[in-house]
């Protein structure tokens, strides 16, 4: 009986894999025509100032609503785009989705104000140069680059080919900040942050998580900061859920933060309607 059992629990295993692949080739053949069936739009997620209180940046993240599955999950749908080659085109869009919503807010918000966007590392890479599009873009939008910061990983960062290596010092040169993601969460040396131009580290969520009860995340957030600071770069924590966190974080002299405590990701409506209410009472 436990033999047979075995069996029909492999059996149920590769039925399981089965449907899992089969999800994501209907998945990526979807996709595919998401941009022209305008079933993509940017979510912005606050960033606090912690001295202030202040919306000062804001990170764009991208959403899918799917037509039958509602929304996917950026973890489900961006590893799909990066392996089928789509991530190119709806990085190209969410850009210009995106510059164009920074510009009307520039117009409208009293403040200087900033907005950033993530790049998985197959953006770099390919017969396509990212930068160039962009910062022609850029230009025709007539934006000033230091109203734009991209967010890249330390996986991005272990890849020193040239072809990498340019367009991050192009960005850099225009003027576009520069944002390492998920701090600490990486296999990189910290060596790389001597060899590129990082503005920003952003403190990874897991180190926030717990902060309260966890004296060995503590320790990890606060010499990131101190580290960071050395090297002339501003610290971002993410994933802040409770005033708590938030206060031991001020403690150890964090610059931003961002988290489910000051909002969620909203729609650029609702967003909006945030940030004019956080000016009136700040
Ligand atoms: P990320 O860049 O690290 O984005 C932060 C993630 O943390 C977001 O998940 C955000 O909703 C979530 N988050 C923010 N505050 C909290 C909090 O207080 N608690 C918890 N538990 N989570 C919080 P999201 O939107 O699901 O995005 C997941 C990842 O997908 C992003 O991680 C990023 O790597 C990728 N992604 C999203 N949009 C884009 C895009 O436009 N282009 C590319 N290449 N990747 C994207
Ligand atoms: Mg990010
Ligand atoms: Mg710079
Ligand atoms: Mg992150």
């Amino acid at each position: 009986a436990a033999k047979n059992d075995g069996r029909n629990c492999k059996r149920y295993f590769t039925l399981a894999m089965q449907d899992k692949i089969q999800k994501r080739l209907s998945l990526s053949h979807e996709l595919r025509s998401a941009i022209e069936n305008n079933e993509f739009w940017i979510a912005y997620q606050p960033i606090i100032d912690l001295n202030s209180g202040l919306i000062q940046k804001a990170e764009s993240l991208l959403r899918w609503e799917h037509p039958e599955l509602g929304n996917v999950p950026p973890m489900e749908f961006i590893p799909i785009a990066e392996e089928s080659g789509l991530i190119s085109n709806i990085g190209d869009w969410a850009f210009e989705q995106v510059t164009l919503q920074t510009q009307l807010w520039l117009q409208t918000f009293p403040q200087d104000f900033q907005i950033s966007i993530n790049m998985s590392p197959a953006q770099f890479r390919g017969e396509r140069t990212t930068h160039k599009h962009w910062l022609k873009h850029l230009k025709k939008l007539n934006l000033n680059s230091k109203n734009v910061a991209i967010e890249i990983t330390e996986g991005l960062l272990m890849d020193m080919s040239n072809q990498v290596m340019a367009q991050l010092d192009s960005f850099d040169t225009a003027g576009i900040e520069i944002s390492l993601d998920d701090f600490g969460t990486g296999y990189s040396s910290l060596s790389y942050l001597k060899k590129f131009h990082i503005d920003y580290l952003k403190i990874d969520l897991s180190f926030v998580k717990n902060l309260e009860a966890d004296s060995d995340n503590m320790a990890l957030c606060e010499a990131i900061i101190v580290l960071a600071h050395k090297l002339g770069l501003k610290v971002i924590a993410e994933g802040i859920e409770t005033t708590k966190q938030r206060d031991l974080l001020i403690a150890v002299g964090c610059d931003y933060g961002q988290g489910y405590l000051f909002s969620k990701p909203l729609s650029a409506v609702d967003f909006e309607a945030l940030v004019r209410e956080n000016l009136n009472e700040p």
